[in-house]
């Protein structure tokens, strides 16, 4: 039996989009289970863990803008509600990857 499949992804969309109130983790647009996409906070291609507690649900033109960025590197479209938005296991992912981090 397979870890991935279709059930479990789902589940997993929704788990992360009750995180954020069912908006982008980044602009607060409102997403649905269609349209949102994963994004890992780290990003994988700088090392980013795979699980859930370095993802957040996010809109495509976020996830896309942001790219394999750190957060201190892009600018999200309303950066002031994101801490609050974030889960804190990413949050705290982030902190360790992040270079100038307090
Ligand atoms: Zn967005």
């Amino acid at each position: 039996m397979s870890l991935n499949t279709p059930a479990r992804r789902r589940r997993r969309r929704i788990q992360l989009l009750a995180v954020t109130a069912w908006r982008c983790a980044y602009c607060s647009r409102k997403i649905s289970i269609d349209s949102m996409t994963v994004d890992h906070v780290v990003p994988r291609a700088l090392g980013g863990a795979a699980g859930m507690a370095n993802q957040v649900a996010a809109c495509q033109p976020c996830n896309v803008a942001k790219g394999h960025k750190l957060l201190g590197e892009w600018k999200p479209p309303q950066p002031l509600p994101l801490v609050a938005r974030m889960p804190r296991q990413a949050l705290l992912a982030h902190r360790a990857a992040e270079p100038e981090a307090a």
